[in-house]
């Protein structure tokens, strides 16, 4: 393959392609320098599950035990089918996780109470924080306080509190009771339902005050106590949040967990996040795609406000009606024994005890091998989770749910082990996926996710863990924490990690405010030593007004959307600067940019190599320029890829990177999450990494000995349960195992890039729907340059498959000779019609000027295997025109089925 591309071997292909200046000599890994086998990986990390302690969890939090049916676990969770798609951009192969997305959307409005929801938010702190955004939105900025209530999490406060800086939000913490507009400076409020103590107010009055006041109430709650209490919706509340953790989704040690946000039509279109919506495709048929308007907001640049790019009623009932049972018979127990005092408030599932000595209690709730929640000094909370013989109902008539829920047919056709088993294999063949082909995106990374690597994460010993257990029950998780912070930290060039982040864009948002602290803290040193105490108070007042001195963000117009995205919620500045003809950075044009702003420079964002997938000869002059003008220097590691082994950001000269382990390091995509984004420091910086209020992260102090940066996300590790996939994907690799991946990633790209070589001028959007019919996935487009294919080969496929993508796109190219010579006409012809699905090539009418063979068999390959398309290509304009995010009506399904039969 070299060799077709022009050198005489793999080595003399990168020394050509990478740049010399930035050339490492070798990466040694701290430790498994060598790469373990499968086997003695499977050992090491038995081993580390070994030193994880499974003791039972009363803790709550947001956090419960759960049970994962098998039929799931194994069908679903454990599935390359499942967990290996792309985000479903191309809808015409991604409709079984669209409709698996909207039933989620369904039960949400369901069980809130509110008409729209989206299905891709991260967890439920960073869930309130985006609902807070929403009510500074919907204010129009024009009031700048938020209000918590001190009964949410304190995890959910202090995210909110962390992400309030950039939006130059004052959240104001406050007794439910002592809530007030009398500011008139109040945007919204945010309540919790139950409380984090358990008890479950009646909000019905509150609502109607804060609306009074032009107030817009938030709710975090929780889906399974919404089973029985009205939901907030009825009660008037305007946005509802909350994790979907609790229904059958193990804690593992903190997530990953999908969380929701809700809210009325009359917001429909600031919501954050994905949401899923109904359209039609080219037969009039219904079909699912993401709705356009409201996607993606980061797709909205620097306009965006929020960055997210990466998320059966009868049961039910029964379960949250014995862990209530559970809850009560537990406070009758206590009420009995009387030594203590049982909380009078209504509760769902977590009672709260006043006692004499918390922590002795907590202790021998300990040598049972039970975790309590510890309130304060006189008081713990017990939150029932398991299942129980059903107990009476103890939430008073006028806050027990009335209306109905799931009553949708979805909900309540699949009852046997058999149906389930059916139905979800029925949407998982309608998915393309890793299983298939391979789905060569660029910037996306779209890999191998190895058995071996995917084996621990169902480990109960790893799955079962609540996030805020006792740090040394978690003693398997925190060494691997420290392993692969330490050959995260060789593998970039840097000193410390933060493993709290949990997607790429919530990476950027961190390692941005990381600067931000650092900039801010530079400026209070500096202060310091002037030792002037009028300019420290002057100071002071500045902080107090989030007027923050240095706030410019220079980002190449190349850059992914997100980037842009998350400095404007960072506060930031953007200043553009141009890239030429081949992606590279204009160099003159950014210095003038950091000389013009070199009094208010914080950062630049950088991509590395450049998203037209260039090794920027400049790079490390770029960062002399911004290190020049007093800025720091963020690198996008997303296109990590390229550097493993052969040079790291740190090398290079970048302060701070995230990475996208869910590209890079082997976590799946999983049809557009979960995903984890840690960030990488250089020493200066370590001190500024997030912390989190319940579970000591470690970590450095400031030099004022505070941890200024905060919360980023619920949990203090992020999504600790798929760590171990990125981790074994490291110790397996081994220090030469990883730098081989990055020059045979490099040496694929290239040789299909020879391959295409005269393969231009194709059009986007056409090409990506017919690569449907041939059974693959469209490679990235219009992105970062208008008119482009961006393909991403990586390490992982052979050279066959390579061949079978190359021989496709040229196969197209010829189609779209044909229309160039007018042999095809220009508005009806293959790529047009495309994708073909059965329905349309089977019907008995067909019109088309092309044969039903050649649309359906382009190449020979595909008689013995296809995957097909299950929908003609969808109507996206006629979906946003249209927005509908639930499941259609009962009967309006019912007459289109009978439409299809006919
Ligand atoms: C994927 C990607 C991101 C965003 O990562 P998410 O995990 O989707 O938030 C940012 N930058 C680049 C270049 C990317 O490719």
């Amino acid at each position: 393959m070299a060799d077709f591309v022009g050198f005489n071997s793999l080595d003399s292909l990168i020394d050509a392609t990478v740049p010399k200046s930035i050339r490492i000599d070798k990466m040694e890994l701290p430790i498994f320098d060598e790469g373990l086998t499968e086997a003695q990986m499977l050992e090491h990390m038995k081993d580390l599950a070994s030193k994880n302690k499974i003791f039972k969890s009363f803790i709550g939090m947001g956090y419960y035990n759960t049970f994962v049916p098998p039929v799931i676990l194994r069908n679903i969770m454990e599935n390359p089918g499942w967990y290996t798609q792309y985000t479903p951009y191309q809808a015409e192969i991604s409709q079984g996780r669209l409709e698996s997305l909207l039933n989620f959307q369904t039960m949400i409005t369901d069980l809130t109470g509110l008409p729209m929801s989206n299905a891709s938010l991260l967890d439920e702190g960073t869930a309130a924080a985006e609902a807070m955004a929403m009510c500074n939105n919907i204010q129009k900025g024009k009031k700048k306080t938020f209000v918590i209530a001190s009964n949410c999490h304190p995890q959910t406060i202090d995210v909110c509190q962390t992400r309030a800086d950039g939006f130059d939000l004052k959240v104001v913490v406050s007794d439910v009771k002592d809530i007030d507009y009398k500011s008139g400076d109040v945007c919204g409020v945010l309540v919790q339902y139950p409380g984090t103590e358990g008890e479950i107010l009646d909000y019905e009055d509150f609502i109607k005050n804060a609306h009074a006041n032009g107030v817009k109430v938030v709710m975090a709650s929780d889906l399974l106590a919404l089973i029985m209490l009205k939901p907030p919706g009825e009660l008037g509340a305007d946005i509802v949040v909350g994790s979907a953790q609790r229904f059958g989704v193990p804690m593992g040690y903190g997530g990953p967990h999908a969380a929701f946000l809700a809210t009325s039509q009359e917001y429909k279109r600031m919501m954050p996040g994905r949401i899923i919506g109904v359209s039609v495709d080219s037969s009039g048929k219904p079909a699912l795609r993401m709705a356009m308007q409201t996607r993606e907001q980061h797709i909205r640049r620097d306009k965006a406000t929020s960055n997210i790019c990466t998320a059966q009623a009868k049961g039910l009932k029964t379960i949250a009606q014995r862990v209530h049972g559970l809850a009560g018979t537990f406070a009758a127990g206590l009420k009995k024994l009387g030594t203590v005092e049982v909380q009078g408030l209504p509760f769902f599932d977590t009672v709260k005890v006043k006692c004499l000595d918390a922590k002795a209690i907590a202790d021998a709730a300990y040598k049972s091998e039970m975790n309590l929640r510890i309130v304060d000094q006189n008081t713990v909370t017990f939150t029932a989770t398991s299942l129980a013989p059903e107990v009476q109902n103890l939430i008073p008539s006028g806050l027990a749910r009335e209306s109905p829920f799931l009553t949708h047919s979805i909900f309540n056709s699949y009852h046997t082990e058999h149906e389930l088993l059916r139905y979800i294999h029925r949407l998982q063949s309608k998915d393309l996926s890793l299983c298939h082909s391979m789905i060569p995106l660029g910037s996306c990374t779209m890999k191998l996710n190895a058995t071996t690597e995917m084996m621990p994460v169902t480990w109960p010993a790893f799955a079962d863990l609540h996030p805020f257990a006792p740090t040394e029950q978690a003693a398997g998780y925190q060494e691997m924490f420290k392993n692969l912070g330490e050959m995260l930290c060789t593998i970039t060039g840097f000193d410390s990690f933060s493993l709290q982040p949990n997607a790429g864009a919530a990476g950027e948002y961190a390692g941005l405010m990381v600067i931000r602290a650092y900039h801010l803290a530079l400026l209070a040193i500096e202060l310091e030593k002037e030792n002037l105490a009028v300019i420290s108070m002057a100071f002071l007042l500045l902080e107090s007004r989030g007027d923050h001195h240095r706030n410019v963000c220079i980002i190449p117009v190349s850059a992914h959307g997100t980037n842009p995205a998350s400095a404007a919620m960072c506060g930031m500045k953007i200043v553009a600067v141009g890239t030429d003809s081949k992606g590279n950075i204009n160099i003159e044009e950014l210095r003038k940019a950091a000389e013009n702003n070199k009094d208010n420079l914080a950062a630049l964002m950088v991509t590395y190599p450049s998203t037209h997938g260039v090794y920027e000869e400049g790079i490390d002059e770029i960062c002399k320029i911004i290190h020049d003008n007093g800025g720091q220097v963020y690198m996008d590691g997303a296109n990590m890829n390229a550097q493993v082994g052969l040079t790291s950001p740190g090398f290079i000269g970048a302060d701070v990177c995230h990475l996208n382990l869910h590209k890079t390091f082997c976590i799946p995509h999983g049809g557009g999450g979960p995903g984890m984004g840690p960030i990488g420091v250089k020493k200066h910086l370590a001190p500024f990494l997030p912390s989190h209020p319940v579970v000591s992260t470690g970590g450095i102090p400031a030099p004022d000995q505070s941890q200024p940066l905060g919360t980023i996300s619920a949990a203090p590790w992020g999504s600790a349960l798929i760590l171990p996939i990125s981790y074994t994907y490291i110790a397996m690799m081994g220090s030469k195992g990883l730098t081989d991946a990055s020059k045979i990633a490099i040496l694929n790209a290239n040789y299909m890039a020879k391959r295409l070589e005269n393969t231009a001028g194709i059009e986007p959007e056409d090409v990506a729907k017919r690569l449907m019919d041939y059974g693959f996935h469209g490679p990235t487009m219009s992105w970062p340059v208008p008119g482009t294919l961006m393909i991403e080969p990586t390490e992982s496929e052979s050279k066959a498959e390579l061949d079978r993508f190359c021989d496709t796109l040229i196969s197209i190219r010829e189609e779209i000779a044909l229309i160039e010579k007018g042999k095809a006409d220009i508005h009806n012809n293959v790529l047009k019609g495309a994708p073909h699905p059965p329905s349309l090539l089977m019907a008995d009418v067909w019109t088309k000027p092309y044969s039903r063979e050649y649309a359906a068999y382009p190449a020979a390959w595909l008689k013995t295997a296809k995957f097909w398309p299950t929908t003609g290509r969808v109507d996206n304009v006629y979906g946003d025109r249209n927005l509908t995010c639930t499941l259609l009506p009962v009967s309006q399904m019912a007459e289109e089925a009978a439409e299809a039969t006919a």
